[in-house]
């Protein structure tokens, strides 16, 4: 299996950098080839703007999605854009790796999803190519995240609410959205008061996960 793990977090002795650590020695030991989209170590560009695209098609209108169906179809959206689309299509697996950040992903991952599943590459809105006929179907994808809080304030009728609400616009709205199935999401909660061996717990635990999966 060919996995592709998207990191996003700036720390390199961060606990999200040692479940990336952690996903990458299991997963190659098991026979998988892996490649990591580490975004901060990129400097990957987190705005979706006029210079993703070299050769617009329409000067006088800038319509994103138009400019995004053009782009894919002529080989002409910025060269980080079309690399990272090179690594997701060989992908069979996609990991998404990072800290929840309110509630949400860091900012530099949501602009990869902007600027990387773009349409025409990852869904066809005019020829309703999305949800199960999405043009990533046959790909299966994981969030893997921390976050600082208790998971009881994740939950239903806790204080957050329900962590999966949170992240429906990830799971659902663009990883199904784009035809991927998504496999149970990888939460460590409670990370800001781990001591070594709850941090090394959680590390097995992933890997536990990551050999069964
Ligand atoms: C902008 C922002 C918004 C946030 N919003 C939310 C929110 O909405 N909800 C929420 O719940 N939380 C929120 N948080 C908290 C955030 O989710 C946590 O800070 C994050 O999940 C921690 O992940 P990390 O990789 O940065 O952990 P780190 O801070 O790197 O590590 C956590 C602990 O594990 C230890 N550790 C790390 N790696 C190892 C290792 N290899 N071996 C042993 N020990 C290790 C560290 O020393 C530390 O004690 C927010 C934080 C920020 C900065």
């Amino acid at each position: 299996m060919n996995v592709l793990i998207i990191y996003a977090h700036p720390y390199p002795a961060s606990l999200n950098a040692a479940l990336k650590d952690r996903a990458v020695s299991v997963l190659q030991d098991a026979g998988h080839m892996v490649k990591v989209s580490d975004l901060y170590a990129m400097k990957f560009k987190a705005v979706l703007d006029q210079n993703d695209f070299l050769k617009p098609c329409n000067r006088d209108y800038f319509s994103v999605p138009g400019e995004q169906m053009a782009g894919v179809r002529n080989g002409t959206l910025a060269p980080d854009i079309q690399a990272e689309m090179h690594k997701v299509k060989w992908a069979d697996l996609l990991i998404f790796q990072f800290p929840i950040w309110w509630s949400s992903t860091p900012a530099i991952l949501k602009g990869w999803i902007d600027r990387v599943l773009a349409q025409g590459f990852a869904v066809n809105l005019a020829e309703g190519k999305l949800y199960q006929e999405g043009l990533l179907s046959g790909k299966k994808a994981l969030i893997s995240t921390t976050a600082g809080s208790p998971p009881e304030f994740y939950s239903e009728g806790g204080p957050h609410g329900d962590i999966n609400h949170h992240l429906m616009s990830l799971w659902h709205n663009t990883i199904e959205f784009c035809g991927m199935e998504v496999v149970p999401t990888f939460y460590v909660f409670n990370v800001g008061v781990m001591d070594d061996l709850q941090v090394n717990a959680e590390l097995e635990r992933y890997e536990e996960y990551l050999r069964l999966l």
